[in-house]
Parts: C-alpha cells; sequence; structure tokens
C-alpha cells in the first residue's frame, strides 16, 4: 500500500472524477493508495483542508503558510498554533520555507514566516513540511538550528543538490519526491535519489501539480503516486512493494501523530 505524503485535495481537478473528490479518492485506493497526507498553504485554505481530513479516517493533514503564498490574514504563532491545535487530523506545520526562484523581493517576509512556522512546530513537537527551491543556505540554516531543538521534518518535492539531501538527513530529515524524478530530463535527481538511504525517502504527488511521467500535461491526482513509487524502485533496483512499505514505515515514523487507518 501506498502513501501520498503531500497533496493538495482541496485543489484537484475533479473534471475526470464526475466533480467528487470522494471518487478521486475512491479511484487512488484503488490504485493501492492507502492514505493521504493534505497539505495547507495559507491561513484561509486551513478550513477546507481541515474538513476533507475530518471526513475520511485514511487523510491527515497540516497549518502552515507557503513562502510565496498571498493571503490577508497576518501570521502569527499564536494563530497557527490555535489551528495546529484545532483538530487531531493536523499532524505538521507546514507547507513552509523558502523560495527564491521567483525573485527575492519578498526574502525578509519569507524569512520571519519561516521561523514563526518553526517555531510554533518546536513549541507543539510537531515535524514540518519544507518547501525550499533556490534558497540552500538560508534554508540549511534555519533547520540545522530547528533540528537542534529537536525539531523534525521532511523537504518535501525535492529538486536541489545531493549534498543538500545529505545535510538535511545528517540532521535526521526525510526527503520526499515527487513526480519530478520521473521525467525525461531529470536524470540528475534520479542520480539524487539512488544515493539516498531508502530509509529517509519518501514519495508524493504534490498534486495536482507536477503529473508524473505517463500522464505528463494532464491535472494529478493522489493515484498517481504509485508511477513515482515504480520510478523510485527501478531506479533504486528494489521491487516496488519494498519502497511502498518502507516509505510507509518513514511516513508513520515522522508523522508519529497520523494513526493508521484500519486494514
Ligand atoms: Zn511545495
Ligand atoms: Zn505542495
Amino acid at each position: 500500500m501506498y502513501l501520498d505524503s503531500h497533496c493538495h485535495l482541496d485543489r484537484l481537478d475533479l473534471t475526470p472524477f464526475d466533480h467528487s473528490l470522494d471518487k478521486a479518492l475512491q479511484s487512488a485506493r484503488q490504485n493501492g493508495v492507502s492514505g493521504f497526507l493534505c497539505v495547507d498553504i495559507d491561513l484561509d485554505n486551513f478550513a477546507a483542508v481541515r474538513q476533507i481530513a475530518e471526513a475520511h479516517p485514511d487523510i491527515w493533514c497540516s497549518a502552515g503558510v507557503h513562502p510565496n503564498a498571498e493571503f490577508d490574514t497576518p501570521l502569527t504563532a499564536e494563530t497557527l498554533k490555535a489551528l495546529a491545535l484545532s483538530s487531531p487530523k493536523v499532524v505538521a506545520i507546514g507547507e513552509c520555507g523558502l523560495d527564491y526562484y521567483r525573485g527575492l523581493d519578498d526574502r525578509l517576509l519569507q524569512l520571519e514566516r519561516f521561523q514563526t512556522q518553526l517555531d510554533v512546530a518546536v513549541e507543539l513537537d510537531l515535524p514540518v513540511i519544507i518547501h525550499t527551491r533556490e534558497a540552500r543556505e538560508d534554508t540549511l540554516l534555519h533547520l540545522r538550528r530547528f533540528a537542534a531543538q529537536g525539531g523534525r521534518g521532511v523537504l518535501h518535492c525535492f529538486t536541489e543538490s545531493l549534498e543538500m539531501a545529505q545535510e538535511a538527513i545528517e540532521f535526521g530529515f526525510m526527503v520526499s519526491f515527487s513526480g519530478i524524478i520521473t521525467f525525461r530530463n531529470a536524470q540528475p535527481l534520479r542520480d539524487v535519489v539512488k544515493a539516498l538511504p531508502l530509509e529517509s525517502l519518501l514519495i508524493e504527488t504534490d498534486s495536482p501539480y507536477l503529473a508524473p511521467v505517463p500522464h505528463r500535461g494532464k491535472s494529478n491526482h493522489p493515484g498517481w503516486v504509485v508511477d513515482v513509487a515504480a520510478c523510485m524502485a527501478d531506479v533504486k533496483q528494489v521491487p516496488p512493494e519494498r519502497v511502498a512499505q518502507q516509505t510507509q514505515d518513514n511516513f508513520f515514523r515522522l508523522f508519529s501523530r497520523a494513526q493508521r487507518a484500519p486494514a
């Protein structure tokens, strides 16, 4: 059974599923997907994310603010804490982090938001879901300090260097790979996957974004996490069942508040 460790279920294109989220989830379950972590991107969409998690025993959610999120509600530690404590289905803080890919104009706001969320994660003893793009030094600097305070988490949709992944694993983080590893031009990233220990890896779709081969160009959904797992198995030359089992164990080790759904 596979777990999709990062998806945005409130944003899926449900057209192929008769506009029904339940049908999309059913189709994923038929593909062998047994759990979903529905990730929040700002304070305004948290209610939708939590509602989806609360309606399904095999869905959990996070609370947090994406580095590029534009929204009106100001982010304070108190607001975020209240959201994170509002339901037992909240198992992580995020996605948060730093994204300098689109430019450095809002760098200070990003750094401030990031630190607030790391502080809340330490205080509530919750793992963090990290979004990081072209911000290697600043991300590692913050996470090293966070890890020294007992913090743990995952670098999601990883596309950075092997050195960065190894450093994060050294201070106890996991690294999650999306459908990007299936892309034809992604051999350097597959080399990163190959070099890292399976015990530190997670799989995700980041749906509705980043549909894996052979579905590229379509809107992504959690059922296609099996294509990410198949690619990872191929790269690591192990059976897909081994990737499924190990990434599932890793998921519950990291997101320890998530209860396994009854078989
Ligand atoms: Zn992200
Ligand atoms: Zn995401």
